[in-house]
């Protein structure tokens, strides 16, 4: 582990970023709060500082040398809507809110790194300094992207970094293409006649049409879906009825696709349309059926080759060759960084989290960020910064 001396002596300091934004969840556009905790910081390390982009989003720039090359690095500022169970002196003060994720490591990570270069770093050009919002499911990096973000900070190329719970704390893994899923939600309201339970011959029951459609709904992974690609598609929320003795007149079912390309993605959403309506129609029901009806859904998180390659060597060099994994399982999550891959080539990056120990699992209400591997995601990014502003 060849970890900068400055970096090691900040050490204390990014733990208390992190711990101080760890104990003050925001969750989506709402990180009023976090965003001036974290331009506060980048100002007083003399960054020139755009906040406000993308609602709450934070951009800091710093130039050095005559160099017009520029680099980006983002981390995530957002927390969850979970109720955190961990009993520790800094456990959240904002009810039924939560930094389950890491976002606030991945924050004060990025923090040390811009300290780091704006009073020692060795590099010639531009690095931009990305704080987004709302990566939990409400797609920030895109509102940051239509607000301009690549207009007003033109940026050769993009790098990400997540914690991974159960991949060894600071080791990482990193692979080219693929590394997480696209992501999209649906919801189905099948709609009829209630009618009494005891006769059902006089309406149309929606719950048993709702059974049946969730059931052949599993056949378009198993049997539409090539066996080479991989998909999933899960069924999370159904409501129905309220009483013992009475069919209701609609039934409500939410659920999610992922995968890993477009050919396999507008298959499945076409046949989650074709099966509802077929469902419907057989029952004599009527189907409304909506795709990404709240939020956009996200792309593939998808690595491009040469900055793959550029971020595995730092890696390497940084903790050694044995400790990064070049052949992860690629995730079903999925993530809003694939915004920026969309835009700009680039390459996202796990950093292992440590035992998960059963519970410290991302979303999970006892998960924590482990404040070991701070100073080895500082110096991933600041390492990065020197190897490619040269
Ligand atoms: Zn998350
Ligand atoms: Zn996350």
């Amino acid at each position: 582990m060849t970890i900068y001396k400055e970096i090691q002596a900040q050490a204390d300091t990014m733990r208390w970023w992190r711990q101080t934004l760890h104990q003050h969840p925001e969750t989506a556009f709402e990180e009023t709060q976090t965003a001036a905790f974290i331009a506060e910081k980048l100002i007083s390390f003399g960054l020139d500082v755009h906040q406000g982009l993308g609602i709450t989003g934070v951009v800091a720039s710093l130039s050095q040398g005559d160099s017009t090359k520029k680099i980006a690095l983002r981390a995530d500022m957002d927390a969850l809507f979970i109720t955190e169970k961990n009993q520790f002196s800094y456990k959240s003060q904002n009810q039924g809110k939560m930094h389950a994720c890491g976002h606030d490591g991945h924050s004060a990570m990025l923090l040390g790194a811009a300290k780091y270069c704006a009073e020692h770093g060795d590099f010639n050009g531009t690095v931009y300094f990305i704080f987004q919002p709302a990566e939990e499911g409400r797609a920030g990096a895109r509102q940051m992207i239509e607000d301009g973000l690549f207009e007003l900070f033109p940026a050769d190329c993009v790098f990400g970094l997540h914690n991974f719970p159960d991949i060894p704390a600071g080791h990482f893994a990193i692979k080219p293409g693929a590394m997480m899923a696209a992501f999209d939600c649906f919801e189905i309201t099948l709609s009829g006649h209630a009618t009494h339970a005891a006769m059902p011959h006089l309406g149309n029951d929606v719950l048993v049409a709702a059974a049946q459609l969730i059931t052949s709904l599993q056949s378009i992974v198993s049997r539409n879906v090539n066996p080479a690609d991989a998909a999933v598609l899960s069924i999370t929320q159904i409501h129905g009825g309220n009483t013992w003795n009475a069919i209701p007149h609609s039934v409500f079912i939410r659920g999610t696709f992922r995968c890993f390309n477009k050919e396999v993605q507008a298959l499945l959403e076409s046949r989650i349309k074709q099966i509802s309506q077929a469902t419907a129609d057989s029952f004599d029901l009527s189907a409304k059926i909506a795709i990404n009806p709240e939020n956009p859904g996200y792309p593939v998180t998808y690595n491009t080759q040469k900055e793959t390659d550029i971020a595995t060597k730092v890696a390497q060099t940084l903790v050694g060759v044995e400790q990064v994994n070049l052949q992860p399982i690629p995730s079903m999550g999925s993530e809003d960084f694939s915004f920026m891959l969309q835009e700009k080539p680039g390459c996202y990056i796990w950093l292992g989290n440590g035992s998960s120990n059963g519970d410290c699992l991302l979303h999970n209400p006892n998960y924590d960020f482990n404040d070991e591997i701070l100073t080895v995601g500082a110096s991933y990014w600041v390492r990065l910064v020197e190897s490619i502003l040269r």
